[in-house]
């Protein structure tokens, strides 16, 4: 068999750049399938975003936000059930005394 100038056999070199070209192509395919399967679970977590969106927990019907002295409420009119958002609650406990029953007074209708 032939030999090349550097030493290797011209079959050597196919099979180590077809060697390469495999593994690239492999490369790629996996790189595709990561990018797919990245581009499918988006689409479905927004699908479940949208389908649950402002959704009652508790009976499933649509809820309304309210503000309520500077308090942010989820509020379900069917079932009147209520849903603070993320550090909403603790913003409402870290309130002094009287804001907190000025809050509770209007949350129950009392005022
Ligand atoms: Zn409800």
């Amino acid at each position: 068999m032939a030999k090349g100038s550097d030493g290797t056999s011209e079959s050597d070199w196919f099979h180590k750049h077809e060697k390469e070209m495999l593994e690239r192509a492999a490369e790629e395919r996996e790189r595709r399938i990561q990018q797919a399967l990245a581009k499918q679970k988006h689409e479905e977590l927004d699908k479940l975003r949208a389908a649950h969106w402002l959704k009652c927990p508790n009976c499933g019907h649509h809820m309304e936000v309210v503000s309520m002295e500077c308090i942010r409420l989820d509020t379900c009119k069917f079932c009147a059930d209520i849903y603070f958002d993320r550090g909403e609650l603790e913003s409402l406990l870290l309130r002094k005394i009287p804001q907190r029953f000025k809050f509770y007074r209007r949350l129950f209708g009392l005022d």
